[in-house]
């Protein structure tokens, strides 16, 4: 199934989206006896594995109405996450190889994984423009990225079972201010200005998407295609993050992990590719659609 947040009567709600419709989450729930949820995150919180087999029941079984989803307002699907986007660093071989050439960072690649955080706040939907200033950044960047979305918190998680943990997974884009990641040595402010975590389209729920997680992933910037690679090339795989991360540190529903870029960004290219006011940004990772966002430099 696929998760959507969207806006139905001027209010954020959730929907599952199929193919080209939208059906109210709560419509659902209401029919099979459960409580209305008011977000993803709360949806997330009360995430059990009979809840997703009843409501595909549901689904299944009945003819519920929808509103086609092209003529929706679609928002993140976690547009306000309560803690930071937990994030790695240099999680591709390439990736590491072709950043080693810029002066943002010079170690190569990590024998162990790099963690940073990003804000999202609010992430910001396919659709909406990534927006910034050049009184306040020139060297702005794309990075297409698989996102995990923990559904099951825990701490000291085993990598056998980190599968479980899982609630499903996302696109975002890390769009990063290199000149600010150079300045400030450490990442976070260059990746934590207003509308630098697009989020999206949807979630996949972890059921649609076979484990290990090998997907397709690709970003063009006005049709020129820049990276292209697959999670397979993960340095540090998903069983291995979930598990490291969660040594000493409790992981929460809703919290998302967002796995690292490949090869391809902006700063790899000599000259480097810095993103232009119209550029059109689109991320894809199979089965999850297309992240679609226009840059306008204000
Ligand atoms: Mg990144």
């Amino acid at each position: 199934m696929k998760f959507v947040t969207y806006i139905n009567n001027s209010e954020e709600s959730v929907g599952i989206a199929i193919e080209e419709r939208v059906i109210l989450l709560n419509e659902i729930l209401k029919f099979i006896g459960e409580d209305n949820v008011s977000s993803m995150t709360e949806l997330i919180e009360k995430f059990d594995e009979n809840l997703i087999e009843k409501i595909e029941k549901a689904i299944k079984d009945n003819d519920f109405n929808y509103a086609l989803l092209n003529s929706v307002k679609l928002l993140a699907p976690i547009p306000n996450p309560k803690r930071n986007i937990f994030c790695l660093g240099k999680n591709y071989v390439e990736h590491a190889k072709e950043i080693k050439l810029t002066k943002i960072s010079d170690t190569g690649i990590p024998e162990v994984p790099i963690y940073f955080t990003k804000i999202a706040s609010p992430a910001i939907a396919s659709g909406e423009p990534i927006k910034f200033s050049n009184d306040v950044t020139t060297q702005v960047d794309y990075e297409v990225e698989l996102a995990i979305i923990i559904g099951k918190g825990g701490i000291n998680i085993k990598p056998e079972n980190a599968e479980k943990h899982i609630f499903g997974y996302t696109i975002i884009n890390d769009v990063s201010a290199r000149d600010l990641q150079g300045k400030h040595i450490q990442w976070f402010k260059g990746k934590s200005l207003d509308t630098f975590c697009p989020m999206g389209p949807c979630i996949v729920h972890k059921n649609e998407i076979h484990f290990p997680v090998e997907l397709n992933i690709k970003c063009s910037i006005s049709g020129e295609l820049r990276q292209n690679s697959n999670t397979k090339n993960l340095i540090f795989n998903i069983p291995y993050i979930i598990s490291d991360l969660s040594k000493g540190l409790t992981l929460k529903p809703g919290d998302i992990i967002s796995t690292g870029t490949p090869s391809g960004v902006g700063m790899g290219f000599q000259p480097p590719k810095v993103l232009k006011n119209g550029d059109l940004v689109e991320c894809y990772i199979e089965k999850m659609g297309n992240l679609v966002n226009r840059v306008i430099i204000i």
